[in-house]
């Protein structure tokens, strides 16, 4: 998402190539280590962010841990002070790793109608879990048949987006103006439930 060849102009939406690579991944059970999850550095000052603004060391680790397949984040630290910073995320609290305000305020890139999996449409009156649902609709968009093992995980639901009662609740929590009603519908026509 960060990387140098594609932040030397303001961006909209994660890089199409990347994200096609975690989709790849998550859908074939690949795990992803994550390197290079501060742009070596640059993500934590804002002068030298491409986003224009830093996120905590915190915050970029719970965006990479929260990204499709990904499975470990890989961290070189200069110093025992760097370490320790990276350390404190095994004790941060959901608020510390939230990076869904921090992102949605950036001046040069918008993640705008592009789902970032954070979770703050919760909670659903009928207990979707709209993150994972739209997950796998994203998963079984990027394919031209959907993978077996997506259909199996989104069936294995409790709740499906065939309940969404549309209500417009979460779009109004949503920081980054996805249309989560005209989703649920997507996710009923491509899973039939
Ligand atoms: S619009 Fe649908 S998904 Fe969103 S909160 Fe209401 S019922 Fe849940
Ligand atoms: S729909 Fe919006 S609030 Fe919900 S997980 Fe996606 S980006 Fe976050």
């Amino acid at each position: 998402m960060f990387g140098k060849d594609s932040y030397s102009h303001d961006m909209k939406n994660i890089d199409p190539k990347k994200e096609q690579l975690y989709e790849l991944c998550q859908k074939n059970g690949i795990g992803i280590d994550v390197m290079k999850a501060f742009a070596g550095g640059d993500l934590l000052d804002d002068k030298l962010s491409p986003a224009g603004k830093a996120l905590t060391v915190i915050q970029c680790l719970g965006y990479a841990l929260t990204r499709p397949a990904v499975s470990s984040v890989m961290c070189g630290s200069k110093s025992i002070e760097e370490l320790r910073q990276v350390l404190k995320f095994e004790t941060a609290t959901d608020e510390e790793k939230d990076y869904a305000a921090a992102l949605a305020s950036f001046p040069k890139i918008s993640w705008t109608g592009h789902c970032m999996y954070c979770g703050h449409c919760a909670p659903c009156p009928v207990k979707i879990d709209v993150a994972t649902v739209t997950k796998f609709l994203n998963l079984a968009k990027s394919s031209e048949d959907i993978p077996e093992t997506v259909k199996q995980h989104y069936m294995s639901l409790e709740h499906k987006a065939s309940e969404c009662i549309k209500c417009g609740q979460c779009e109004k929590r949503c920081p980054f103006g996805v249309a989560i009603r005209q989703n649920m519908e997507k996710a009923v026509n491509i899973f039939g439930s």
